[in-house]
């Protein structure tokens, strides 16, 4: 059994879910299709969920657009229009609609993860008639249903145990048939709310099923011929790389490449199953594969970007040391407030962290630290991360940039940046 993830790139209009099916209709082994939703839905139903609390006239124009992008995807694919996928996509809209409205939802991000679902709803539906109609015969699954998690809405915890027992009695290869089609990034919880695994979730789902079946392996498909040396938004000269250990992998997604994840290695590292990262305009090519490897053996340093960092500095007010106490008092803070920390470095009396700048945390975490500390702290910064460095490679990344931090070790070059 093999899972497949395809990504809203590779589905972004009707020609990317024919190629879909040309790549599917190949396979001839048991296979679970994992979709995200099309092309960017995602970010436009986050655009929907904002508006639904301020501007629902506008929020309600939202939703038509997004209604006639999936419209003209399922246009192109069905000729028949009397084929009843119209009508479900209509009624998925009607209810997208009506949770926009709802105002019995207990925060803002339980009513995120209510709306922002649709997405894959949506694209799950018309590709598994799609496939249906063009002879791939196939089930589609709601993962809701199977995939339980916790309630913390937009980043939920799967619950393993409850999981596996649904996931192996849903997914019956021996009797439902040997084609599944399901969403990626949406979970349930046990009392039937719609949860979310975090942005780009899909490829978590992927490896969980797999996980949970036994799979032989998983193929993330995707809009470049596999995992790269570095970003090619923001570097000029990029080049594949071939094989990576998953702790390889698991590092590079850490300190921010946005290849796969993060939490997608560990279930494929615990039952060791590889992880293939292939292009989906080139299906025959070898892709990236991420497995059990005892060595790094590219011969290319890999460079990672991570922006929209805030580097914070800690002084005792009275030249004490930053000791253990005080340490774990910030770092309960931290936690507490899942702020992620990306880089640390301590000397007698100061202490100073790297962290992504999200969801306007800043301030309050400031204020917080005054009350015992001297701060000083920089915002818009990047993090810049050379894994197997050479000093060729760190001299071009860092030319012409004010580093404020820098950290070494064997394999590994850290610089904070502006
Ligand atoms: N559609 C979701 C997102 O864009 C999940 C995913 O693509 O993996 O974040
Ligand atoms: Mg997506």
């Amino acid at each position: 059994m093999i899972v497949y993830k395809f990504g809203g790139a590779s589905i972004k209009d009707a020609s990317g879910v024919k190629n879909l099916f040309r790549i599917v209709k190949s396979v001839s082994d048991k296979l679970i299709i994992v979709v995200s939703a099309f092309g960017k839905t995602t970010n436009a139903l986050e655009e929907i969920h904002k508006l639904s609390y301020d501007n629902l006239p506008l929020c309600k124009d939202k939703i038509k657009n997004l209604f006639l992008y999936h419209y003209r995807i399922m246009d192109e694919l069905f000729d028949d229009k009397k084929h009843p996928i119209f009508y479900i996509i209509k009624l998925e809209f009607d209810h997208l609609q009506e949770s926009v409205e709802n105002k019995e939802y207990g925060t803002f991000d339980e009513k995120y993860d209510q709306i922002i679902s649709f997405g894959e709803i949506f694209s799950t539906k018309i590709i598994s008639e799609y496939l249906n109609k063009t002879g791939f015969a196939n089930q589609w699954i709601d993962i809701r249903k199977s995939l339980v998690t916790d309630a913390t809405f937009r980043d939920a915890e799967v619950d393993f145990t409850l999981s596996e027992k649904k996931i192996k009695s849903t997914f019956d290869f021996n009797h439902n048939g040997i084609y599944y089609i399901t969403q990626g990034f949406i979970g349930g919880t046990k009392n039937g709310l719609t949860t979310t695994l975090g942005r780009e979730g899909s490829d978590y789902t992927a490896a969980l099923l797999a996980y949970f079946l036994d799979a032989a392996e998983v193929v993330v498909w995707k809009d470049v011929e596999g995992i790269l040396n570095a970003d090619p938004q923001y570097f000029t000269e990029t080049s594949k790389l071939n094989k990576l250990s998953y702790q390889e992998i698991v590092e590079l997604a850490y300190f921010g490449a946005k290849v796969i994840h993060p939490k997608t290695i560990k279930p494929l590292h615990n039952k060791n199953i590889p992880l293939k990262v292939k292009s989906f305009m080139n299906p025959k090519g070898d892709g990236t594969v991420i497995q059990c490897f005892e060595e790094y053996e590219e011969d290319l340093p890999v460079i990672i970007l991570k922006k929209q960092q805030v580097l914070v500095s800690l002084f005792p007010k009275d030249l004490s040391f930053v000791i253990e106490d005080e340490l774990s008092k910030i770092f309960k803070y931290l936690s507490d407030h899942r702020i992620k920390v990306n880089l640390i470095q301590n000397s007698a009396i100061s202490f100073s962290f790297c962290f992504d700048n999200t969801n306007n945390k800043v301030k309050k975490l400031i204020e917080h630290l005054k009350e015992d500390f001297k701060v000083l702290y920089n915002d818009n910064l990047e993090l810049l991360t050379i894994r197997h460095y050479s000093a060729q490679a760190i001299e071009k990344v860092t030319k012409g940039r004010k580093v404020f931090i820098e950290q070494r070790s064997r394999h590994t070059a850290h610089f904070v940046v502006k």
